[in-house]
Formats: C-alpha cells, sequence, structure tokens
C-alpha cells in the first residue's frame, strides 16, 4: 500500500552537508516533494516536505532518518497562539519559514494566518512569552 505524509525533518549541524534526501529515493524508492527548505552545510537545517512511497519502504526511509540524526515531526500536529500572552513582539515574524506572522503597519500588531502554519514549531520556541503552544 503507497502511504504520502508531509512532514518536517529538523537537520542537526553534521548532517545537513550529507546527501540524506537523495538516498531516500535511491536506497528507499520513494519519492518526495520540497515544500520549504533551509538548510545550510554546518547549520541547523529545517526541510518541509511531502514524502511518498510503499508503507515497508517508508517506514525504512523514516528509521534511516532518525538512525543518522534528523528528528521528525507530522503535521499531524497544531499550532495555536495564546491571544492574552502575545506581546506583540515580532520575534516570530521573521523566524516563520511559510511566512504564517505578518506586522501590521498601522497598529503595529503582529497578525497570525493559522492556515499557513506547516506545524513546524520553530516559533513556539523562540516566542519570549511562550504564546505559541504546539498540540498534539
Ligand atoms: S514571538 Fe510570541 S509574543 Fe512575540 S509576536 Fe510572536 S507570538 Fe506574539
Ligand atoms: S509553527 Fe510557527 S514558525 Fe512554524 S510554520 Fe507555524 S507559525 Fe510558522
Amino acid at each position: 500500500m503507497d502511504i504520502s505524509k508531509r512532514i518536517v525533518l529538523h537537520f542537526p549541524p553534521h548532517v545537513t552537508g550529507q546527501p540524506v534526501v537523495y538516498r531516500l529515493v535511491r536506497d528507499f524508492n520513494l519519492n518526495f516533494n520540497i515544500l520549504k527548505a533551509s538548510v545550510s552545510p554546518g547549520e541547523e537545517g529545517l526541510l518541509i516536505m511531502e514524502l511518498s512511497g510503499a508503507q515497508k519502504n517508508y517506514d525504512k526511509g523514516i528509521q534511516y532518518l532518525t538512525g543518522v540524526g534528523v528528528k521528525i515531526q507530522s503535521l499531524s500536529q497544531d499550532v495555536v497562539r495564546d491571544e492574552v500572552r502575545c506581546t506583540h513582539c515580532g520575534a516570530c515574524v521573521a523566524i516563520c519559514p511559510s511566512g504564517a506572522f505578518s506586522l501590521e503597519p498601522k497598529t503595529r500588531r503582529v497578525l497570525f494566518d493559522h492556515n499557513k502554519c506547516v506545524v513546524c514549531g520553530l516559533c513556539v520556541k523562540a516566542c519570549p512569552p511562550r504564546a505559541m503552544r504546539l498540540y498534539f
């Protein structure tokens, strides 16, 4: 049976230079579609992709990724903002890879477009008053 899932890959610095995604295709016969990428050799990287293929190959591919130190997050999770806690400091705006935050010029308020969120979790760590919460 073939499956297709949207996942977020967090690459530790020592893995970002390796041909990890290429091996998913070559060794596990999987297909991928990169939705967002922020990967520089030697730095922590982030890749949001749709990964598809036969279930058993998919499972082996995921095992391979975790084995080399890549952290995997499923996009079935959800991120919400606590409007009371948000101080509109703007720390999340530049960090979000999908442009889910925007600054309203007139009011200087930070708007959050939940529909654009790909649940990478970066804003959860970056938000000083912990207004962004990740739900499983
Ligand atoms: S980082 Fe947190 S407090 Fe600051 S604007 Fe974003 S959600 Fe609001
Ligand atoms: S989790 Fe936060 S940083 Fe990641 S896409 Fe959603 S709003 Fe943007």
